[in-house]
């Protein structure tokens, strides 16, 4: 699960990020608008928290250029200014939510997640996929009812492989959503984390579609996926 902070407030992105990072994210920073509009529009988030009083471009720019472009990440919008004008103004640009400064990091991390489970299609902070179940909120899974003691990266893999339960996820794809910039995103590195999350929770939980990318083992898959067939 990968998010971008646009905070131009360093000690407010520093929280940002300390506070998204503890929630299971992996974290890009940036504190200008042109910088937000460009890696937004190229790059692809699970979550923006984006704040409208920016350098160089404001946060209302940058979400309409966002969505115009085809940006369908869900954005977060955070204000000092909280008046309803300018939640109006967001909501219609196309913002998925909004909070207003001064705010608690409970509130943004629970906002987070509730938009993560929507983007995904799901209601539940807790997910089962057959003897799999996840806990978003705890960042935990269990097989067989059995806790797995999982890094945060495994966390993040099999978290994704659950959002997106009812398609096949190609390599790349999910080395974007495990990795930042600064980590490698070799291949290998995704087989190998892949490899570690299937000797602890065992077979029949993580699939492998070959040619086309991984998957949770949830049965009903194959009806859902006639194009990776063959
Ligand atoms: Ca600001």
């Amino acid at each position: 699960m990968r998010a971008l902070i646009v905070e131009d407030d360093a000690r407010i992105a520093a929280d940002l990020d300390r506070a998204l990072t503890g929630a299971g994210f992996r974290v890009d920073c940036t504190a200008d608008g042109e910088t937000a509009w460009f890696r937004g529009g190229t790059e692809d988030y699970d979550l923006i928290v984006l704040d409208l009083g920016l350098p160089k471009l404001d946060g209302l720019s940058v979400l309409k250029r966002w969505r115009s472009e085809g940006c369908e990440s869900p954005v977060l919008i955070l204000s000092a200014r909280g008046s309803w004008t300018e939640r109006v103004e967001g909501i219609d640009a196309g913002a998925d939510d909004y909070l207003p400064k001064p705010f608690r990091m409970e509130e943004l991390v629970a906002r987070a997640r509730a938009l993560l489970r929507r983007s995904g299609g799901r209601a539940a902070p807790v997910q089962s996929f057959g003897r799999l179940v996840i806990d978003l909120n705890r960042m935990s899974a269990t097989v067989d009812g059995i806790a797995m003691s999982l890094t945060p990266l495994e966390f993040r893999l099999i978290a994704y492989l659950a959002l997106q339960a009812d398609r096949v996820v190609p390599p790349p794809e999910l080395l974007e959503h495990l990795y930042g910039d600064d980590d490698a995103r070799e291949a290998n590195a995704l087989e190998a984390v892949i490899a570690r999350l299937r000797r602890k929770l065992g077979p029949g939980i993580i699939a492998t579609r070959r040619g086309f990318g991984y998957h949770l083992e949830v049965g009903h898959l194959e009806a859902r996926q006639p194009e990776a067939k063959g």
